[in-house]
């Protein structure tokens, strides 16, 4: 018998498998020659796996390994609770974990064992392995113990603005990615969606009081002078170098001054970046032209995040987008499966006098916050903004004498930023970059979060066409 080279170094076939008594003598003819190579290749499987399992040293080896990672494995377990104690004890302070151990995977592992001893439940179905903790430490989460997975599916192709995207969405509402989807193949196979940002700026309104509310008047007629705006403007600008004054409107009440500040943010959402600079401002106020100014706080809530408020519809904050497309006749049939006539009515009696009967603020839509919240999530933007950011008009109305349907949506405070945040962490990059926006634009500053908050409110109008119809 010929075992092929190598083979017959590891095992001499026809000696430990097939004897050469019981080989075939009469080994003549194709088949024959067939046979015999596929008991040859029997043969060597069967070689293999005994010279594998019949390997002394390597078993020995094997065991060795195994032997040390489960001393390993247990001098681990054992160090990890000596440190749960030391935690419950207060001996280790839990919320300092990270920083005391040096280790930020050690920190959860012990802060896990400490919630359980504490709370006596098991936190066996929340993950722990798999996560970048380093990644969040001291940016986006304190005392963590875990972290909740979410399954992120595609919306697209969206076209918009001459360009496809294919748009992440997070969420567990079963159905949304699938309509949303629907809303964009309504637009793309109509042409695609055009917007445009009609204003963008963040904004911080901090809280101050005067001794009369004729000195905060005083204050009003000072920073809204256009003569003093260059000077608020180069001290909140040494504070950063991306973060740029707009302007300061105060509104008065009693012995209180709300000074709204707006800032352009480059390609951060800019809360940080905005209260940095305020914080500058109000320093230099207080030491060179109002000695009896008290700030109350930095936020006097007519910024005003993360709150249902009018401002933000009429004023905007972070990016004012408005969309628009122009859905053909028989895409509103085919693929949205109505009639123009029906979706424009619908919109009219739901969108807008049903939520002005609800007395909505900035809630003239369907459900742009599902879309936006999802996104939001997706791309490590700040959830909670979703609030001022889904605040949306909805508009329909018929196009090219009733054969074709206009749709737009009107979107004034969409916060976003590709930088900062969440944004930096590995599987938000990755949405984002999904949509070729990922970090700082490094033509021009705050281009690629414009183009996500364009992104968003179209998503958002692809939402909206599809669950009204
Ligand atoms: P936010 O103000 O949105 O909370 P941060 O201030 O935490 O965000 O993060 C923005 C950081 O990113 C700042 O330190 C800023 O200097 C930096 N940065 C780098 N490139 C850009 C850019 N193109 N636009 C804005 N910020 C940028």
């Amino acid at each position: 018998a010929v075992a092929e080279p190598g083979v017959a170094v590891l095992c001499p076939v026809d000696v430990r498998v097939s004897p050469p008594s019981q080989q075939p003598t009469l080994a003549t003819g194709r088949s024959a020659g067939r046979e015999q190579t596929k008991r040859r290749r029997a043969a060597m499987r069967v070689a293999y796996r005994n010279a594998r399992e019949e390997d002394p040293l390597e078993e020995i080896e094997e065991g060795e390994q195994e032997r040390q990672q489960r001393e390993q494995h247990e001098l681990e377990q054992q160090r990890i609770g000596q440190l749960v104690e030391k935690t419950v004890a207060g001996e280790i302070p839990v919320h300092a974990l990270e920083t005391q151990l040096s280790d930020c995977d050690l920190a959860v592992r012990v802060r896990r064992g400490w919630l359980t001893q504490n709370t006596n439940k098991s936190l066996s179905g929340l993950p722990m392995q798999g996560f970048d903790y380093k990644s969040v430490h001291g940016v986006c989460a304190e005392m963590v113990v875990g972290y909740v997975p979410l399954p992120v599916g595609v919306a697209g192709p969206l076209l918009l603005n001459g360009k496809q995207y294919q748009v992440p969405l997070a969420t567990v509402e079963g159905a949304l990615i699938a309509s949303t989807r629907r809303g964009c193949k309504a637009i793309s196979e109509s042409g695609g969606a055009s917007a445009r940002v009609t204003k963008q700026g963040m904004t911080r309104a901090p809280v101050l009081l005067f001794p009369s509310a004729m000195r905060a008047c005083d204050f009003q007629e000072w920073i809204e002078s256009a003569d003093n705006l260059p000077r608020v403007q180069e001290k909140f600008a040494s504070t950063s170098r991306f973060g740029r004054l707009q302007s300061v409107k105060v509104a008065v009440a009693g012995k209180q001054a709300y000074a709204r500040f707006c800032c352009a943010t480059g390609d951060a959402m800019g809360m940080n970046m905005v209260s940095k600079g305020v914080n500058a401002v109000l320093d230099d106020l207080i030491a060179n032209e109002f000695p009896d100014m008290q700030v109350l706080g930095l936020s006097g809530n007519m910024c005003c995040d993360k709150k249902a408020a009018a401002i933000n519809w009429v004023e905007g904050r972070g990016y004012s987008v408005v969309v628009e497309a122009t859905i053909s006749g028989d895409v509103v049939t085919k693929v949205l499966k109505t009639t123009v006539q029906d979706v424009v009515a619908l919109n009219t009696a739901k969108n807008l006098v049903g939520s002005a009967m609800a007395g909505a603020l900035g809630g003239y839509n369907a459900h742009a916050s599902n879309i936006v919240t999802a996104l939001f999530i997706a791309t490590g933007q700040d959830a909670a903004q979703n609030i001022e950011s889904s605040q949306c008009l909805t508009l329909l109305s018929a196009a090219n004498d009733g054969a074709d349907l206009h749709v737009s949506c009107t979107m004034p405070s969409i916060e976003v930023g590709t930088v900062g945040g969440g944004t930096g962490l590995a599987p938000q990059r990755a949405c984002l970059d999904l949509l070729g926006v990922a970090g700082a634009s490094t033509e021009t500053p705050g281009a690629n979060s414009r183009e996500l908050a364009m992104v968003v409110a179209a998503a958002v109008m692809a939402g909206e066409l599809s669950l009204m119809s």
